[in-house]
């Protein structure tokens, strides 16, 4: 059965003193629990978070990875690099990736089978934008940012998706999908890969919520079917904050 995930997004947040600080917190106060708890540092920071977390029960993950296996990409990191340091997660697509870097769903399908090669697990984002919903195309959006990235895998390439819907209006805003929105969407994220891969591989793939999730909106947003955990970018920058959402559950 799907696993329940929270994930700290750290963006380009916190040095390394600083990362080894919030690691060390969220080490001695990390609650017994089976939710998957995963932190997703700065690159510079990767080695050193899988040094300190080691065997902790802590996931860490890279924020992005380039697509190509090497060569002349200056300043970008490959697939290779991050397994080589211990790295099996890199969340990919995230908005601001997909906003500030151009990077489109046809490209994030290559990220992903570049991952896929390396045995990497992708937390892949996705969402729609505020005039999206307005319009009421949101449905349509996630389906084609879904169809386009992920729906040339294998079925048993999704053991290796993890799936985080982030409404790109919800994203540091403080406005919140509600909990309804949210499994309504997720309901039909689910179904929809029913449709394409079957139930089999609907039921088992964790799908996670993102946008402004709190300590205080957490619990009721985790409390619904569909939603399987968060996906956690300014609450995540806090150790008690960011427990208090793992403890939502
Ligand atoms: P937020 O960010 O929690 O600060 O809204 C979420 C994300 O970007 O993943």
């Amino acid at each position: 059965m799907r696993k329940n995930i929270v994930a700290g997004n750290w963006k380009m947040h916190k040095n390394q003193k600083e990362t080894i600080a919030l690691l060390e917190e969220i080490i001695a106060k990390k609650p017994q629990t089976s939710t998957e708890i995963v932190v997703a540092p700065t690159f510079v920071n990767l080695a050193k978070a899988v040094e300190i977390t080691n065997g902790t029960g802590i996931t860490v993950a890279a924020q992005n990875m380039h697509q190509a296996e090497g060569g002349a990409f200056t300043g970008e990191i490959a697939a290779g690099m991050l397994t080589d340091i211990g790295i099996k997660n890199v969340i990919l697509g995230h908005s601001e990736r997909r906003a500030y870097f151009h990077e489109t769903d046809a490209l994030l399908a290559n990220k992903v089978d570049t991952a896929l090669k390396h045995e990497m697990r992708t937390i892949f984002c996705f969402g729609e934008e505020l005039k999206n919903r307005q319009n009421n195309t949101h449905f349509n959006i996630v389906e084609f940012q879904l169809r386009d990235a992920l729906f040339h895998l294998k079925k048993e390439d999704w053991q290796y998706i993890v799936l985080a819907y982030e409404p790109v209006w919800a994203i540091g805003t403080g406005e919140t999908a509600s909990p309804e929105q949210a499994q309504e969407m997720h309901q039909f994220i689910r179904e929809l890969i029913a449709k394409v891969y079957g139930n089999a591989v609907a039921e088992n793939v964790s799908i996670l919520y993102g946008g402004s999730v709190k300590s205080d909106n957490a619990k009721e947003i985790f409390s619904k079917p569909d939603v399987d955990g968060g996906l956690i970018g300014g609450a995540a920058l806090k150790a008690d904050d960011f427990l208090a959402i793992v403890n939502g559950f």
